[in-house]
């Protein structure tokens, strides 16, 4: 039996109102600062320094001043987590230990979809582990041997083999009862051109990639065959593996990361298992693709130091310097691992030994030293031409630095690091260090809200007592019908009238986004009047605006009836007239 939409909608509001929004976000979101029953601190959705992210709790609500990041304690969990409304649900619902329905198994298309390729690639993780374990491929495994993985390793990393035929696969995949529909989304069976499927990955080592929480969601496949032409192939995008937020072996790294707090930051999926054989453990690759701003963010999660091991090589150069500025404009530490002999971590590490490694990364150099070396490398300090020179090449890279003081810190550390101490070059150096264009959020902008608004939206969603008595008297003023608010008032009349349960976020999902910024900016306004209504003063303020937009409607009313009374008058239609005044007498 499937769980009715209504039913589970019904279980999801259950599951809301024993959660706390504020203990779930706290876990991402460290230092929160309280102000009533408002929350703040730093956006997890963007870089900031100073907190404009908050969270109501009150309302069950989250939002980011910075960003517009917002919504209730599911779409904070779905949007931070990667996962589907229905992997949210049961994702707090066991972390509260609250038993979710039995039959929430059937979900939605999604969500199903979603299970089954999790559920293809544990089966071929396995088939790939099988293959490497098999006696024919005992050439891989010596190969695997000679590049220096060891047996334990393998196993660790859950190294497999894709075979050469094509097909396997897929075979076993049908086997299981897949169908077209659920193995070609999941990236790893091709179809042809004529309709025909078959193995994406063939005679490949295959890496399995995990999510952060263990989950196996694509394989980076590196060529047995000297012949192919592509050395590694990775996984397509797939509706679990999104390239640019997935680290490898983030998933096995970010306790030791939190624990040293630092994280190595290497290339490849060999260097990673090199490293990790080194006693370095707490490392990650960006997995084949350009380093992007989500990555950074879960790296920042388990620690803000990072060493970065990349190949010294022209490409790993390049990749580096465009690293370096997203991860330095997300306030990380940077740090320079610098391994001699032009050697990526995997061959340094065969080559002198997993001590000298971890040496190596325990000493790394401070990103702007390192940058420093090499503008010293390259232009001729003791001319005057030459100093100028290198700080204009170390400019750009401190003005990525958010801090002023930071900037102005590593300014006059750098130059005493290149024994620069006086003279006008310096001072210059030092004003355009610290002098950058501040880029500035500007906060959001909305109407100014009227003091009815400001007094009756945040009661009228958080009690029920009044609903109750002012929603009929509301409804007969007009000038609520026409506001900037209408809509708000609206939406907030038909579900007291429909029954439907009422809070901060019933309303605001069902409003359009300018209304629903309307309605943040009143309601959650932290100058706005805070009142749950439990002492009564809130209902009595209710009343009193109540009472207020009563008489200024009837005050519109009467003068709108004099205009009109003046009006058939001067026409000549006394019937009219006496009409209307009548009316006014009323
Ligand atoms: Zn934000």
């Amino acid at each position: 039996m499937k769980l009715s939409p209504r039913g589970a909608m019904d279980f999801a509001q259950d599951l809301k109102s024993q959660i706390d929004i504020v203990r779930v976000i706290s876990d991402y979101v460290p230092r929160l600062r309280r102000f009533g029953n408002r929350y703040s601190g730093l956006c997890p959705f963007h870089n900031e320094k100073t907190p404009s992210f908050s969270i109501y709790a009150e309302h069950q609500f989250y939002k980011c001043y910075g960003c517009d990041a917002k919504g209730d304690v599911f779409n904070f969990v779905m949007t931070i987590e990667g996962l589907t409304f229905w992997e949210a649900l049961k994702k707090l619902a066991e972390q509260h230990g609250i038993p979710l329905p039995k039959q929430s198994q059937a979900s939605d298309d999604k969500t199903r979809l979603r299970a089954a390729l999790y559920e293809i690639h544990e089966i071929a993780a396995a088939h790939f582990q099988a293959n490497l374990g098999a006696n024919n491929a005992a050439p891989v495994r010596a190969y695997l041997k000679q590049r220096g993985v060891t047996q334990d390793s393998a196993e660790q990393f859950q190294l497999g083999l894709s075979d050469k035929t094509g097909r396997t696969l897929l075979r076993l995949l049908e086997q299981r009862g897949f169908k077209p529909d659920q193995m070609v989304p999941s990236g790893l069976i091709g179809r042809g051109e004529d309709g025909s499927l078959y193995d994406r990955f063939r005679n490949r080592v295959m890496f399995p990639i995990h999510s952060e929480s263990g989950k196996i969601i694509a394989f980076g496949g590196r060529a047995l065959d000297p012949e192919d032409k592509a050395k590694y192939i990775n996984s397509i995008e797939t509706e679990i593996y999104k390239k640019g937020s997935v680290l490898y072996n983030l998933n096995r790294a970010k306790l030791a990361a939190s624990k040293q707090d630092r994280i190595v930051l290497v290339e490849g999926y060999m260097d990673v298992i090199g490293a990790a054989q080194a006693g370095v453990t707490e490392v990650v690759a960006s997995c084949g693709t350009a380093l992007t701003t989500e990555q950074i963010r879960a790296m920042k999660r388990h620690s803000q130091n990072l060493h970065l091991n990349f190949d010294p090589d022209a490409a790993g150069a390049k990749a580096s310097e465009r690293s370096i500025s997203l991860l330095l404009d997300e306030n990380m530490h940077v740090r320079m691992v610098e391994l001699e002999g032009g050697l990526d971590p995997d061959e340094f590490c065969k080559e002198h030994g997993a001590d000298v490694y971890r040496a190596r990364v325990a000493g790394a150099k401070d990103y702007f030293y390192w940058l420093a070396d090499r503008a010293r490398a390259r232009y001729n300090m003791r001319e005057p031409q030459g100093r100028i020179e290198v700080f204009q090449f170390l400019l750009p890279a401190i003005q990525t630095l958010n801090d002023k003081l930071k900037r102005a810190a590593v300014a006059s550390d750098l130059a005493s690091y290149l024994g620069v101490d006086s003279g006008s070059v310096l001072e210059q150096f030092r004003k355009m260090a610290v002098d950058r264009v501040e880029r500035n959020i500007a906060p959001a902008q909305a109407d100014p809200a009227k003091a009815t608004d400001r007094i009756l939206l945040p009661l009228l969603l958080s009690n029920a007592d009044a609903r109750g008595e002012l929603i009929g008297g509301l409804r007969e003023i007009a000038a609520l019908q026409q506001g900037p608010t209408a809509k708000i008032y609206a939406t907030l009349m038909a579900m007291h009238e429909a029954g439907d349960p009422i809070g901060f976020n019933s309303v605001h999902e069902r409003l359009a986004p300018e209304d629903q910024e309307r309605l943040a900016s009143i309601v959650l306004d932290p100058a706005a009047v805070p009142d749950s209504g439990e002492d009564g003063a809130g209902l009595e303020n209710g009343r009193a605006c109540l009472n207020a937009l009563l008489r200024d409607e009837r005050e519109a009313r009467r003068r709108e009836l004099k205009v009109r009374i003046r009006q058939a008058e001067r026409e000549g239609r006394m019937q009219d007239a006496l009409r209307l005044m009548s009316e006014l007498g009323e």
